[in-house]
């Protein structure tokens, strides 16, 4: 650590609050990350990342984009409803740019990032677990704990990209949660068919299942109950295979080969509000989104970089960083774009998975009508790529 206060401290050090700590460099603003996790080496996040056009562009703005090795191009998106007619396919044609995205993994861009934060002599302290935060009226102070030490720093704003424990600590910061009652295994499974760039999404009684084109093979998110979640794990490869064939059908054939299986349980988790005395939340500390559709990380990126533009504009129009009109300006800016990632996704969650014979066929109907209506297909994927902006 070089000083002991700065304009900005940012709390967790996952790719949404790298992202801001980028965006912030070499703006004349100082800053300091702190990141409870060890050294970048040691992050093993098995889940894919299926990132919009938009976050692409962001991450070229941020000099990270030529850094990433692994990025597949999602050339089309299908969408479909198991054990009921109706589907639609997004291209890019559609929502009327090059690409609809691209599939990471989480691990290769955490460590990315962190490498350009280290070739930009950012401040950056691994290892620091943030403990307890308080603010004043011109002020935010940060307790951390680093090599069996309790350190101290200050900032004029403190922004949490922890994922939201530490907001619990803030006066007048709510969350508002509901546990999916599913959690989403992940593995790497190799098919029959090769990838050709289609990303599926198939939804299901039981939840949705994504099948995303990564390298030559696909990444799997796939939504089940807590116990099934169990179950898979303990399998054997060749069960496993099998109990995905069958739920998934025959789409890309059989399944004949899977890496190592993950599982994570889901919850919508957003913050009300997401600003306080001397603090700003972004990522999933300001909301923690379901996978379907793959929206929480892009959306986190957008926090992300219109807050480094609040700041930065505060700055160059002689302003005070941190100060209640900025925060009011940052919460202004992500409102529409934050709540609209939520029901989008959170609807899409909850329509679909259900076992009620009218509203199934009442889905496969929208799904069918989506599929021939240009200007509605143009809407969602514009609204996929760039959020409400789009
Ligand atoms: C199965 C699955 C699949 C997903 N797929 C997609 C997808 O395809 N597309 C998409 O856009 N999104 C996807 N998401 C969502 C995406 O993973 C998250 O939105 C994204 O990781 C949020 O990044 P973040 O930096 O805000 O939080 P995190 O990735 O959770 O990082 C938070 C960081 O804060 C650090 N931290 C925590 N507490 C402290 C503390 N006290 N002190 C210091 N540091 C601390 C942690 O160590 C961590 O590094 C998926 C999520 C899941 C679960």
């Amino acid at each position: 650590m070089t000083a002991d206060h700065y304009d900005i401290v940012i709390i967790g050090g996952g790719p949404v609050g790298m992202a801001l700590a980028l965006a912030l460099h070499d703006t004349g603003i100082s800053s300091l990350l702190l990141e409870a996790r060890g050294l970048p080496e040691k992050v093993e996040d098995p889940r894919p990342l299926a990132l919009s056009h938009g976050s692409h562009l962001i991450l070229h703005r941020l000099g990270i984009w030529n850094t990433l090795t692994q990025k597949t191009p999602i050339t089309t998106i299908h969408i479909s409803n198991r054990n009921s007619f109706g589907q639609t396919i997004l291209t890019p044609r559609d929502a009327g740019v090059s690409t609809l995205g691209f599939v990471v993994n989480y691990h290769d861009l955490f460590r990315s990032m962190h490498q350009k934060l280290d070739e930009s002599k950012a401040d950056y302290i691994a290892g620091a677990t943030v403990t307890r935060l308080d603010t004043r009226e011109n002020s935010g102070i940060v307790y951390f704990d680093y090599q069996g030490r309790e350190e101290k720093v200050t900032a004029k704003l403190l922004v949490l990209a922890d994922g939201g424990q530490l907001a619990k600590q803030v006066p007048y910061i709510t969350y508002q949660t509901h546990d999916y009652q599913q959690w989403a295994v992940v593995a790497n499974v190799k098919a029959e068919k090769k990838q050709t760039g289609i990303a599926y999404e198939r939804f299901t009684n039981s939840g949705p299942v994504a099948l995303l084109p990564n390298q030559e093979d696909f990444s799997l998110v796939w939504t089940v109950t807590p116990e099934t979640a169990k179950e898979i794990i303990a399998m054997n490869d060749e069960a496993f295979l099998m109990r995905l064939h069958q739920h998934f059908g025959d789409r890309l054939g059989k399944f004949i080969g899977a890496g190592k299986r993950s599982a994570f349980p889901l919850a919508l988790k957003y913050a009300t509000p997401v600003t306080a005395q001397r603090i700003a939340l972004i990522g999933n500390a300001a909301q923690t989104l379901h996978p379907v559709a793959g929206q929480g990380f892009n959306l986190g990126l957008r926090d992300a970089y219109e807050l480094a533009g609040e700041i930065v504009n505060t700055k160059t129009t002689a302003g005070e960083i941190g100060t209640p009109a900025m925060l009011s300006r940052y919460r202004q800016r992500r409102q529409i774009d934050s709540s609209a990632g939520r029901i989008f996704t959170d609807s899409l969650v909850k329509i679909f998975s259900n076992e009620n014979k009218i509203l199934k066929q009442t889905c496969g109907l929208g799904l069918s009508i989506l599929d021939c209506t240009p200007p509605l297909k143009r809407f969602i994927s514009r609204r996929m790529i760039f959020g409400a902006r789009g």
